[in-house]
């Protein structure tokens, strides 16, 4: 089965549509979403209508629980607080309780579907260091997650002698004798330089896992973020992928 994992989206109109048009020309069959579909981005009803029409299983990011008041965001850095204001401003009831009802994690053919880290996922870990990773491989069940939330790209394995290894490359094929935690990156607000979006793909028959970049109209996202009011910073990050 061909799967599709997708993060981050932001409130991200172009990225988002941008990755769904070219799910449709990689034939995907399975569609998942790991978090943070609000926040930054001036569309959050709108990438949340389509998000919930075409993703088949979604989990909280720290972002969708913080605009509906389910998660502290007492640590978010000011541009970031003040987008999650004005998302929770606009949001409508009804993407409202959807967003409440979000689950943190799910598990699916011992694939682990998380926004943050395995390791305590409602404390929203990022996993940077070699420690954060050894962490999240020491609490994640089965030998594959996928996660999101730095928006940084990383294939992270773990051998059988709980070496770990992080890996930017944008393809690979699973080694049936390792364990991984991926970050497919993000959709709407890539922070690794390249401001194209990201969203990951894998089969798990061959085990072969893609990471795919797509240009989208970051120039329209921008505007409207300029439009809505929100801090320029978060328009301007866009085409630098920062
Ligand atoms: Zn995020």
């Amino acid at each position: 089965m061909k799967w599709a994992i997708l993060s981050d989206v932001h409130g991200n109109l172009e990225a988002l549509q941008a990755v769904l048009e070219d799910l449709d020309r990689e034939g995907v069959e399975r569609t998942v979403f790991l978090g943070d579909a609000v926040g930054y981005g001036a569309n959050p009803n709108e990438c949340l209508g389509v998000l919930r029409r075409r993703m088949e299983r979604m989990v909280a990011g720290n972002h969708d629980w913080g605009a509906v008041g389910r998660t502290d965001i007492s640590d978010f850095n000011e541009a970031a607080a003040a987008a999650i204001r004005w998302t929770g401003r606009q949001l409508f009831p009804e993407h409202r309780t959807f967003l409440t009802e979000l689950p943190l994690t799910h598990f699916e053919r011992e694939i682990f579907l998380v926004h943050g880290s395995p390791y305590e996922p409602e404390e929203w870990h990022y996993i940077f260091t070699p420690s954060e990773a050894a962490m999240g491989f020491r609490a994640l069940v089965g030998a594959l997650a996928f996660v999101g939330h730095s928006h940084f790209p990383m294939v992270l394995t773990q051998d059988e002698k709980n070496r770990i290894r992080g890996l930017r490359v944008s393809e690979v094929t699973l080694d049936p004798e390792r364990r991984y935690i991926i970050n497919v990156g993000s959709v709407g607000q890539p922070r690794d330089g390249d401001p194209r979006a990201a969203y990951g793909l894998f089969d798990d028959v061959s085990r072969r896992y893609r990471l795919k970049r797509l240009p989208y109209d970051w120039a329209s996202a921008q505007k409207k973020i300029l439009q809505a009011g929100l801090p320029p910073f978060l328009a301007r990050r866009l085409s630098q992928g920062v």
